[in-house]
């Protein structure tokens, strides 16, 4: 996601089940980001970005080497979350590096990532403007639940439960939803979207993405 200019219930989800991904953060970006070499990002057309990724099924080098590639390419655009297919791979996997809603900085990776179905009751909407680095230098204002529950799995296969309000918890959406081959523009009314668009074509993104034949 770029930076702002259930199955079961949240509810009985331990509180020690949580990830804890705000410690070390500096240190632990850096060294995936160095480790890695970033690579440019796919847009809005191509067809990586529209249609759902293979679930990862092997949790070795390979992906390891993938991880730090996205940290490196995140860093290099700027984003605060960034999905596989944001940069051609086709697997479901993201990173982030996102503050929540204390300004606290989460960093960490989700391999098939589901989202927690929240109760009606938990369903508070926040109508922020979100924009995504797959939609170079478009902004749009667009609702969503303002926590989200994610369950998947680390780079290293192991199960993770990740916790995320405010902006975290936009980004948590943004990037399971890329994963799905889903882009914020598309949850937008057709009006919002054309606009985004418009927005899009007008702008110069600040880093290298990849062409649409
Ligand atoms: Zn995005």
């Amino acid at each position: 996601m770029a930076q702002q200019q259930e199955t079961r219930s949240t509810d009985e989800t331990a509180e020690d089940e949580f990830i804890v991904d705000t410690e070390d953060c500096e240190a632990r970006e850096q060294a995936y980001r160095e480790r890695g070499t970033a690579r440019p990002i796919t847009v809005v057309g191509n067809a990586v970005l529209h249609r759902e990724c293979a679930d990862v099924t092997e949790f070795g080098p390979e992906l390891a080497a993938l991880v730090d590639d996205m940290f490196a390419s995140q860093r290099a655009a700027e984003g605060v979350g960034l999905a596989a297919n944001q940069i051609g791979v086709d697997s479901k996997v993201f990173v982030y590096d996102c503050p929540d809603d204390d300004g606290l900085r989460h960093v960490g990776v989700v391999c098939n990532p589901v989202l927690d179905e929240l109760p009606p009751e938990r369903r508070n909407l926040d109508d922020s403007n979100e924009g995504c680095l797959s939609v170079p230098t478009a902004y749009a204002s667009l609702a969503r639940p303002d926590v989200a529950v994610v369950r998947g799995q680390d780079a290293e296969g192991k199960p993770i439960v990740v916790r995320g309000s405010g902006y975290f918890a936009r980004c948590l959406q943004h990037e399971t939803d890329h994963l799905y081959g889903r882009l914020y523009i598309d949850r937008l009314s057709k009006r919002e979207r054309k606009d985004a668009l418009r927005q899009m074509e007008e702008g110069t993104p600040r880093y290298e993405t990849v062409p649409n034949d």
